[in-house]
């Protein structure tokens, strides 16, 4: 079997969910299990993350196979439905779906039978939600509605992961929110770590759960998360070459002096970002080293001069325990979002 695998670590997961619990003690947590669990399976994140009060997810399907697994907790549909005709489902599945625009709130008030929705503030990032020039009226007429039940509002903040902070939507929100009884949901990871004062109800971490940084500035550690998705491999060639000689597509690496080269078994149709550049930091038998030249399809380069024993089947640890996926991102102009979500199909998931 071709070596690769994303090594997902789940008292890692737990632990970080412990971390949310102890920041935010008094309310309840919509683990954010989209995109697959931002790559780590959502299946078994849920299974795993059975101290959530509920878990939130953009896709009906996904919800059903949650529920088919046997999961009874709430479940939150992120954008709502996106056709009427899914309402019932969604009552059949007893999912709650977030209302957010004019089609959603027609469809919902011509139902007849009971249903639990959130609604949606848009407090400034101008994605979802509605205005707030009309949402207290849109309360006053979903309230008239008995099989209607608004279990929370919320809004999501566009900046709480930089130096702009909440202030301003938290002022909007609380502007009109506060002269109603409902339970509330704001905060995003972010906002869980550096806002206690968005905490309110119910807390919606997604990255943070997976050990990652939502700031630029620190990192997961400092935070007291633990990563828990671990991108490894292996060497499956190993070159010793002269000085001069070139690595890869295009020959953008030249070797300065004689050099050990190992191939490992991860490109960029594993999710491994192209544009990483020469130099990045890899592990290899657990010690630091760099890529050289550009990553293919399906495999890197790595410099072996300096590693002991390092040859074929020598363990490389892309990102995760050991080697902040922050870091890697960073080097590429992405997030560590991003890199999580992209890994790809063809990598398996094992669970430990
Ligand atoms: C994805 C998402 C979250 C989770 O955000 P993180 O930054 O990963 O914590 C929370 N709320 C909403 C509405 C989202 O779409």
């Amino acid at each position: 079997m071709r070596p690769i695998q994303a090594v997902i670590n789940l008292s890692s997961l737990q632990s970080n969910l412990n971390q949310v619990k102890k920041l935010a003690p008094h309310s309840f947590v919509w683990a954010v299990i989209k995109a697959n669990a931002y790559g780590h399976g959502a299946l078994k994140v849920a299974e795993a993350l059975n101290k959530a009060d509920g878990f939130a997810v953009l896709q009906i399907k996904e919800a059903i196979a949650l529920r088919k697994q046997g999961l009874h907790k709430p479940i939150l549909l992120l954008e709502g439905f996106f056709d009427s005709s899914e309402i019932n489902q969604i009552i059949k599945y007893n999912l709650i779906p977030v209302i957010h625009n004019s089609y959603q709130l027609k469809a919902i008030c011509n139902t007849s039978k009971e249903i639990s929705i959130v609604l949606k503030l848009n407090t400034g990032m101008n994605r979802l939600g509605f205005s707030y020039s009309n949402f207290e009226k849109i309360i006053n007429k979903i309230s008239k509605k008995s099989n209607i039940n608004i279990f929370h509002i919320m809004t999501h903040f566009a900046t709480a992961d930089d130096e702009q902070g909440v202030d301003k939507p938290l002022a909007i929100f609380d502007k009109i929110c506060s002269k109603f009884k409902f339970s509330q949901s704001l905060a995003n990871s972010a906002a869980i770590l550096k806002f206690p004062n968005t905490h309110r109800d119910w807390v919606r971490p997604g990255i943070m759960l997976y050990g990652v940084s939502p700031f630029s500035n620190t990192t997961a550690t400092d935070l007291g998360l633990m990563p828990v998705m671990s991108l490894q491999s292996k060497v499956i060639a190993v070159h010793h070459l002269k000085k001069g000689a070139a690595v890869g597509y295009g020959n953008t690496f030249i070797a300065e002096q004689d050099i050990k080269v190992g191939v490992v078994a991860c490109g960029y149709a594993d999710g491994y970002p192209r544009t990483a550049p020469n130099g990045t930091s890899i592990l290899v038998n657990g010690y630091k080293t760099r890529l050289i030249g550009r990553v293919s399809m399906d495999m890197l380069c790595v410099n072996l001069t300096n590693i002991d024993n390092a040859d074929i089947n020598s363990p490389v640890t892309l990102w995760g325990e050991g080697l902040p996926i922050e870091a890697l991102a960073s080097a590429v102009g992405t997030i560590g979002y991003e890199l999580l979500c992209n890994i790809s199909q063809r990598v398996p998931l094992i669970y430990k």
